[in-house]
């Protein structure tokens, strides 16, 4: 089953800051354009010397309040999509992409939220905070971190989201100009008082990992914390693996039996299948017509992320995944390949 694609049109670019952008686009052709608070698009970025490269933007319009979709892309230093895109792109292009995808989405909206943000983090944390808003009940609590006052993305949409919502958005900005760089006392002793939120995170590697001692010091529980890595994809999802690949891994090939059985709990849908050792359980679950998420199937963006509830499997890559992930079960669906002959994973 090929990976689906939209081509949508730049329906208009706004210069947010000095090096950030948002791109919006008309629905797709199809209309059909559903998607959740915080997840993400895969553009396809033309290169003169590989052909394309694709890079994952989340998208910054709300499916609650916004016709259109949008996603802000920042320049990053001597990064070369980030760039084109800003230096590039016009009303009318028309630019390849995947539909919306990825797991960084409230479970409901009606849970109160601590969205912790710096620099690019916060075009999620829009999509969720104007969703929320909109169609929920939930308070949402944004911390959002900047260089400085100039760097800040969205200022004005956030200062008018607050005065909209003064009961139940609260906007905490920290600027390095003006506070230092935050690390974990700091923003445990700010954001402390919200440790009955659920917790999203999103920005710089060192900011996040601050965000997130701070908020595991509080007590807050690991499946209360999301965490959104923008890392750039290495592969080129745009173009289809074939399922059936000739080649069986290493770490596969020593295994006598030549198939596993895998029990798949999948919104809400338990599906019973045959696993050969070769294929990784996104082919699989592919090649069967079950809607898992992937997205980049390199094992960057983690948007396949199950948990192992039972038997065992090998990675070719860890990629988005941490040690603590690792340990806690946690497996990517497009990296895994069967290891045990009874395996139980649940999405
Ligand atoms: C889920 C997710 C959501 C994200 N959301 C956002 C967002 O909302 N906003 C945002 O700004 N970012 C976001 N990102 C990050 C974004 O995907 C990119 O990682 C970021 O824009 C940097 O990409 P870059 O190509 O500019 O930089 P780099 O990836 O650092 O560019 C360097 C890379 O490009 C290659 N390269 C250099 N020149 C060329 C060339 N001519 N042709 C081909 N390759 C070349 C180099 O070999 C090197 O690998 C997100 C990432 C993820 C995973």
């Amino acid at each position: 089953m090929p990976t689906p694609k939209w081509t949508l049109t730049v329906a208009d670019v706004v210069a947010e800051t000095a090096d950030a952008a948002t791109i919006v686009f008309d629905p797709p052709d199809t209309g059909d354009c559903a998607y959740r608070p915080g997840q993400f698009l895969t553009l396809r970025v033309p290169s003169d010397q590989t052909g394309a490269v694709a890079r994952c933007y989340s998208l910054c319009s709300s499916p609650a309040t916004d016709k259109r979709l949008a996603v802000t892309v920042k320049r990053t230093a001597e990064g070369y999509a980030s760039n084109w895109l800003c230096d590039n792109v016009r009303v009318g292009d028309r630019i390849d992409c995947l539909p919306p995808s990825g797991v960084f989405t409230p479970a409901d909206l009606h849970t109160d939220l601590l969205l912790i943000a710096g620099g690019s983090g916060i075009t999620p944390m829009l999509s969720i905070t104007k969703t929320v808003l909109a169609r929920g009940r939930g308070h949402v609590v944004l911390l959002y971190a900047n260089r400085d006052p100039e760097a800040v993305i969205f200022a004005a949409a956030l200062r008018d989201l607050v005065n909209d919502h003064p009961d139940r958005l609260t906007v905490i900005h920290w600027l390095e100009a003006v506070q230092g760089l935050p690390n974990d006392q700091t923003l445990a002793r700010l954001l402390a008082p919200y440790a009955g939120h659920d917790v999203f995170i999103c920005g710089p590697s060192l900011f996040m990992r601050s965000a997130r001692s701070a908020v595991e010091s509080f007590g807050v529980p690991r499946s209360r914390i999301h965490i959104e890595n923008f890392v750039s994809l290495s592969g080129d999802p745009f173009v289809d693996k074939p399922v059936d690949v000739d080649q069986v891994p290493p770490a596969a090939a020593d295994k006598p039996q030549q198939t596993a059985e895998v029990v798949v709990q999948l919104n809400g849908d338990t599906h019973t299948l045959t696993w050969t050792r070769k294929d990784t359980l996104i082919d699989l679950l592919i090649a069967q017509g079950i809607e898992a998420p992937y997205s980049c199937r390199e094992g960057d963006c983690g948007t396949c992320q199950c948990m192992l509830l039972d038997g065992e499997v090998d990675m070719d890559t860890h990629g988005a995944l941490d040690e603590e992930d690792i340990a806690e079960g946690v497996v990517l669906g497009c990296q895994a390949r069967p290891a045990s002959d009874h395996i139980t994973v649940e999405f």
